[in-house]
């Protein structure tokens, strides 16, 4: 079964107001009126009505980089899945490796957030990745097996087909390190063949596996041509429109 490309850029904590429109107008124009690559663009949570504005009634489209797995409360500077979609969110990126690191997230509050994410229908952009250590200690498939199945505990078939799964190896995040295309694919086999046992082998085809870590103009084509890399999740060069641009490109 064919899985539509998707190509999503967390801007992470950087823009202004003024320049993140700029950068999501210029994104715009670069994907024109249809494209065959879903686009969408994770600003900061307070420039996602200045980046919905700039895209609306475009292809491209927005996500948020966290929710708040609750309804509307007494949750001091927490948002949640009801006010990402009324800013016009349509995906949201959970257990990025930064908030597992730097805000202590663990699956269990991942999975929280992902069920959250489901019942508010934005699409959850799940992350997930080894260290360098690990990899070095032969660890990668135990950590992401132990990360897939805490993430996704308690989800079903039917919306597991509708999720998005980022293997994001934390070594290459923002370090100009990437994995080779044959290092990415075989952790993306290895986790659509997990999914094929927790789901089934037709939900499993469905759900679609990006690749994030330093992805660039220059290995973006070689990364997205991998039969089970599905777009690419990305963060430095989504800050760049020629470098975003090209990597869109490279999907089409
Ligand atoms: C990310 O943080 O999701 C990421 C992939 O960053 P970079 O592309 O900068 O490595």
């Amino acid at each position: 079964m064919s899985r539509r490309i998707l190509i999503a850029g967390n801007w992470k904590m950087n823009t202004r107001a003024a320049s993140a429109a700029a950068l999501a107008k210029c994104i715009v124009d670069a994907v024109g009126n249809s494209s065959s690559v879903e686009v969408a663009l994770c600003p900061p949570a307070v420039y996602l009505h200045v980046v919905a504005e700039a895209t609306a009634g475009t292809p491209v489209e927005v996500g948020a980089q966290n929710l708040y797995p609750s309804d509307d409360g007494a949750f001091t500077g927490e948002l949640n899945a009801a006010m990402l979609t009324d800013v016009g969110c349509r995906f949201v990126i959970l257990g990025h490796s930064e908030r597992r690191q730097l805000m202590g997230e663990t699956d269990a509050d991942v999975s929280k957030k992902l069920h959250a994410a489901l019942a508010g229908n934005l699409v959850p952009i799940v992350c997930v990745g080894e260290t360098l250590d690990q990899r070095e200690a032969n660890e990668t498939e135990s950590v992401i097996e132990t990360q897939v199945r805490g993430s996704l505990e308690g989800l079903d078939e039917v919306r597991a087909a509708g999720i998005v799964i980022a293997y994001e190896p934390v070594w290459a995040i923002g370090t100009g390190k990437t994995a080779s295309k044959e290092q990415a694919e075989a952790v993306h086999a290895f986790i659509r063949e997990l999914l094929s046992q927790m789901f089934s082998p037709s939900v499993a085809e469905q759900i679609r596996i990006q690749y994030g870590g330093s992805v660039k103009p220059n290995n973006a084509e070689e990364l997205l041509a991998q039969p089970n890399i599905d777009g690419a999740l990305v963060g430095g060069a989504s800050l760049k429109v020629e470098d975003f641009a090209a990597i869109i490109a490279a999907g089409q």
